[in-house]
């Protein structure tokens, strides 16, 4: 089964309709404050979590709104918030 997304705005559509747009990474920190290490692992350095994480999104065929989502990467499907986060 495809990969279910659900666009805040359009509602569940399949997943081909949109495009990821990366691990949410919380708020972006002050590049100046940041020493070019740790920059780096700000932008290139994934969890790649083996379980739930949130994610961004793009609904690039539909209403072009981006958000974020929670997603469980061992079966690739939409999963809800966990409940720290509801
Ligand atoms: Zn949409």
């Amino acid at each position: 089964m495809a990969l279910m997304i659900t666009c805040p705005v359009c509602g569940p559509r399949n997943g081909y309709e949109f495009r990821y747009g990366g691990e949410d990474k919380g708020p972006r920190p002050a590049q100046r404050e940041l020493s070019p290490g740790d920059w780096f692992q700000y932008v290139h350095a994934n969890d790649c979590a083996d379980g739930i994480q949130k994610e961004w999104w793009v609904h690039r065929d539909g209403c072009g709104v981006w958000f974020t989502t929670y997603r469980d990467t061992t079966v690739n499907r939409e999963v809800p918030p966990p409940e720290e986060d509801a």
